[in-house]
């Protein structure tokens, strides 16, 4: 494995989502190569024949590149989607359209849906298809049917998506389609489940449950684009593992210039509470067909690393497109400039805890110390991950290395800004043998200074109550 100074790393992660584009072990391995740091598998495509060929792939090229790899298992979530039907249907302004669950367009005229909307839309609540290309307002329900009127022409093509943004779906966005992916997700050795169109903290509490009833360790990320996550951004924040700037359908749901704001006062909050923030869709979308992003792209990306965003997120690009190793590559080389030429200027949101806990209070004080001494690295031991978190989210420019006895946590900790990881067995001198390991593979040098930050009790979460200095020779 090739070793590259400290400096080199980029500290803000990338994302991107594997599909057609990237089905193959070689271009997984090239995109991790690249730089990419987690690998999205989204589960509104695809079987499941394909998905544990790729999580296969995915752990055997990052043993190979000896790079931890987060794995997110993206749940489709309540995205309605319109069934299968072979024209293209024209829809005029003002025209009145069905819908049905499964019906068929050829012999009824109503329009099919992948589900039974009639449930849960009532009169007066809008109703999108196409990311937002067609634009309706239910009128009625009957009989299982949705009466809705068209606000402009355009055109339906089959399995194109629905987006609801004032149903309420009451608790219930967790479908019977994500608890059986949960549950094949179980099986696989995945580290992230993300969660679509959540609504309130409540959905995420229920998936929590899910996960404890199969026995398993994966965290949650709350993906953030429906009007409801957003006013309850404050407690969905607080109670899930990571959270997910999810552009796309946020900005149907909301509206397109509410999404910088969201974006900003969710990396804000991810910040105030030790949760890694990602910002998805769109980030390099003309890569998906060009070799070369926009300067608006460029300056997006660059955006997202200067307000400390954890990670910038990749989908078509990288899933469908035409140049998805040259997207990873470009994406990565912005992060680099932009985190070398001006420092990352986090925004806090609201003012800093007057209470601090204990763990919180010793993050800071490694932050404080190592800065204060000009330290070359951070070496944190941890058992969950949770020490690295909370220092990663004083957002200080000098690399965390994080040395855990457990390969699920190195993997969870892939997508987390600053921090590198490496899997040891746990025991009182940890970080003291890592960085002896890194003086002799010339990560770290003569004269560098390292903090530790180490416990009592090796391997017990939560126990971080020592701090060393030490430079090297
Ligand atoms: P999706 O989520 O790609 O699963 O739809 C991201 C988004 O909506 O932006
Ligand atoms: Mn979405």
């Amino acid at each position: 494995m090739a070793m590259v100074s400290l400096q080199h790393y980029k500290r803000t992660k990338i994302i991107a989502t594997i599909g057609p584009a990237t089905h193959s072990y070689e271009t997984i391995k090239q995109l991790i190569a690249n730089g990419a740091n987690g690998l999205r598998l989204n589960f509104s495509h695809g079987n499941y024949q394909e998905k544990g060929q790729q999580i296969s792939w995915i752990r055997k090229a990052s043993k190979e590149l000896g790079k931890p790899v987060a794995i997110i298992q993206d749940l489709q979530g309540p995205k309605i989607r319109l069934g299968d039907f072979d024209d293209i249907i024209q829809v005029q302004a003002a025209q009145t359209l069905r819908f049905g669950y499964k019906t068929s367009w050829v012999e009824t005229g109503i329009i099919p849906t992948q589900y039974d909307l009639s449930a849960k839309v009532s009169r007066g609540e809008r109703l999108y298809l196409y990311d937002g290309k067609v634009r309706t307002t239910v009128k009625s329900v009957k009989d299982g049917v949705v009466y809705a009127e068209a606000e402009n022409n355009g055109i339906l093509i089959a399995r194109k998506g629905i987006n609801l943004p004032d149903t309420d779906f009451g608790g219930d966005v967790i479908t019977e389609k994500d608890k059986a992916d949960l549950a094949f997700g179980s099986q696989e050795d995945i580290d992230y489940v993300s969660m679509s169109f959540i609504q309130t903290a409540a959905d995420i509490e229920q998936m929590q449950r899910l996960i404890k009833n199969l026995g398993s360790s994966r965290k949650i990320i709350a993906k953030v684009e429906t009007q409801l996550a957003v006013e309850n951004i404050d407690s969905i924040v607080q109670t899930a593992d990571a959270v997910m700037v999810a552009r796309g359908d946020l900005a149907v749901e909301t509206l397109p210039e509410s999404v910088p704001i969201v974006q900003r006062k969710v990396i804000g909050l991810g910040i105030k509470y030790g949760k890694p923030t990602i910002v998805a869709t769109q980030m390099l979308a003309s890569m998906t067909e060009m070799p070369e992003p926009t300067r608006a792209e460029v300056s997006d990306v660059a955006t997202a690393v200067l307000v400390g965003a954890d990670c910038v997120m990749l989908s078509d690009e990288t899933a469908s497109g035409q140049y998805p190793l040259e997207a990873v590559s470009i994406m990565k080389r912005v992060v680099c400039y932009t985190e070398a030429n001006a420092p990352v200027r986090p925004l806090f949101v609201g003012q800093p805890e007057q209470q601090v806990s204990r763990s919180s209070a010793i993050s800071r004080g490694v932050i404080s110390l190592a800065s204060s001494i000009r330290a070359t690295a951070i070496v944190a031991e941890t058992k969950s991950g949770a020490t690295a978190l909370q220092i990663a989210s004083e957002r200080s420019e000098i690399p965390i290395i994080a040395v855990t006895d457990d390969p699920r946590t190195a993997q969870q900790l892939a997508i987390v800004y600053g921090v590198k990881s490496y899997v040891r067995p746990a025991g009182k001198q940890a970080a003291a043998k890592l960085t002896d390991f890194l003086r002799e593979t010339k990560v770290l040098k003569k004269g560098d200074i390292v903090v530790t930050a180490s416990g009592q009790y090796p391997g017990v979460v939560g126990t971080t109550d020592t701090i060393k200095v030490r430079q090297l020779d």
